[in-house]
């Protein structure tokens, strides 16, 4: 893919830049080793400061930024506003929580014949963080803040049609204070990832994006033997039973699959919904759905604005007519508009069956998959029917009913009663195909730390000194 920004609501190339070369990557891989042991001299109180600056920074800019994601890649301003304040508040919150995070863990010394026995948590260097378009500025957020408190540095490789925010991304951290080469944006194309994967210097990789790429990536890191987290795909269900408010399932089900113009990873994709509440639910859906206004992104009166690039858009077409084509029914939408920009109606689709694509594939648009089962089992083997494991949803009021979800629904996390999100105090991840790893919470800046066991003896005779092999 070209490294430029080509605005979706409109198609027009804004700005075009030429990967970096050889030399420039080298020298930039540099610059984070340099810098990661520069860091290795400061405080995580320090740390703290320079992120809190970065939060500061953000906010202060928060329009500016906003403006130019929605620019780069179609999401409504007012989406990108919130974007950049959910950034700034985990920002804040590595700085205030990771020194407790971060401090040694005392374990029983007796119990292993010590003195004295602790785990403690080390950074291990640069590590490459190849990055999404769909939230240009969280993705590598909730990666770089972690990744920063701990004392690792970031080499980011963000997705080509966002290179603007990621300058901009290298400007906020260097401008709050961190060592020059502490968060390095690296202007190239993901064919580079291979050769900057094997280089020595960069000691893990972390990648938010589709299989194919977590695919590519595992098996670089594998030969490599490096370090990986993965944040792939997802085909999150949602769920609703007859005990379920379905109204306000309805409304929540449309925020949840149109939320970002319908690219998200945890976006509800399919809803499974019981025989007795099915119609009931259909309708509102619909009605809710049909009702949505999309147009252009800076508006304030736009809910879903195009989708970030053409062949997006070209990819949930052919899913919806492959669909139609084999018996589906359309209850809204489905209709690719002329005229300029890459805009898609928001589309409910039902008789779904296991030989159509939508079935079994991400849909990456503001486009529903709607399905009638008719018992808790049945949902159960629909919402784990697909190979993907990132979020789930479930209704129900039903206190056993939510027990047996939070329990069955293969995926990395289930949310009963309310939307899939992140936060910063909760980890993030998926399972099976959508990847491995976990970010966020302490769980997320440990993936990228030495979790180094200290054991230390009296040092005297008889007072034993590792007594077992291994
Ligand atoms: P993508 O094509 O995989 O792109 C993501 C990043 O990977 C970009 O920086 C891209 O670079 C790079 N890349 C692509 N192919 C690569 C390869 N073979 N080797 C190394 N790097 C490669 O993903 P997308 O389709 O643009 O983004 C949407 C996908 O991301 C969806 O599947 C979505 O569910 C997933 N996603 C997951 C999460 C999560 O947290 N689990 C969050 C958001 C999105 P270029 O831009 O230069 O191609």
């Amino acid at each position: 893919m070209p490294i430029a920004t080509v605005n979706p609501a409109t198609g027009k190339v804004l700005k075009t830049y030429d990967p970096m070369s050889e030399e420039q990557i080298d020298a930039a891989i540099d610059r984070a080793d340099l810098a990661f042991r520069q860091l290795q001299g400061t405080s995580s109180a320090q740390r703290g400061r320079w992120l809190t600056a970065a939060a500061d920074r953000m906010e202060a800019d928060r329009d500016e930024i906003a403006r130019l994601m929605t620019t780069e890649m179609g999401k409504t301003y007012a989406a990108a506003k919130a974007e950049v304040t959910k950034c700034a508040t985990a920002a804040r919150f590595y700085a205030a929580h990771a020194p407790r995070m971060l401090a040694d863990e005392p374990a029983d010394a007796r119990s292993v014949g010590a003195k004295r026995a602790f785990v403690r948590y080390q950074p291990i260097g640069p590590v490459l963080a190849v990055m999404p378009w769909n939230f240009p500025l969280w993705q590598v957020m909730r990666f770089a803040a972690p990744a920063l408190m701990a004392g690792n540095t970031g080499l980011l490789k963000h997705a080509s049609n966002v290179p603007q925010t990621a300058l901009l991304l290298e400007e906020v951290f260097r401008r709050a204070g961190f060592p020059e080469g502490a968060f390095v944006t690296l202007l190239v194309g993901s064919d580079a990832v291979d050769r900057i994967l094997s280089d020595p210097r960069v000691r893990a990789a972390t990648l938010t994006g589709s299989e194919a790429a977590g695919r590519s990536i595992a098996q670089i890191a594998g030969r490599e033997l490096k370090k990986t987290v993965l944040e792939l795909g997802g085909s999150d269900p949602f769920v609703v039973m007859p005990s379920a408010d379905v109204a306000t399932a309805a409304e929540v089900a449309t925020t949840a699959r149109c939320q970002n113009n319908g690219q998200s990873c945890i976006a509800a994709k399919r809803f499974i919904v019981h025989t007795d509440v099915f119609d009931a639910f259909a309708r509102e859906f619909t009605a809710r759905m049909s009702a949505l206004r999309v147009g252009d992104p800076m508006d304030e009166g736009t809910d879903v604005g195009p989708l970030a690039s053409e062949r997006g858009r070209d990819e949930i077409h052919e899913q919806v007519r492959d669909a139609v084509d084999q018996g589906a029914t359309v209850l809204c939408g489905g209709q690719k508009p002329t005229g300029p920009g890459w805009f898609y109606p928001p589309t409910v689709v039902t008789d779904l069956t296991p030989r159509m694509r939508m079935w079994s594939e991400e849909v990456f648009g503001p486009v529903a998959g709607l399905y009638r089962v008719s018992s808790y089992e049945e949902a159960i083997e629909v919402a784990n029917g697909t190979a993907f494991g990132l979020g789930s949803n479930a209704w129900t009021t039903d206190p056993a009913e939510q027990e047996r979800f939070a329990t069955d629904l293969d995926a990395g996390n289930v949310f009963v009663n309310g939307m899939t999100t992140s936060f910063p105090e909760l980890p993030f991840g998926g399972v099976r195909n959508s990847g491995y790893g976990r970010e966020l919470s302490a769980l997320g800046m440990r993936e990228f730390c030495n979790t180094k066991t200290v054991w230390v003896g009296e040092g005297r005779a008889g007072a034993g000194a590792g007594a077992h092999a291994e």
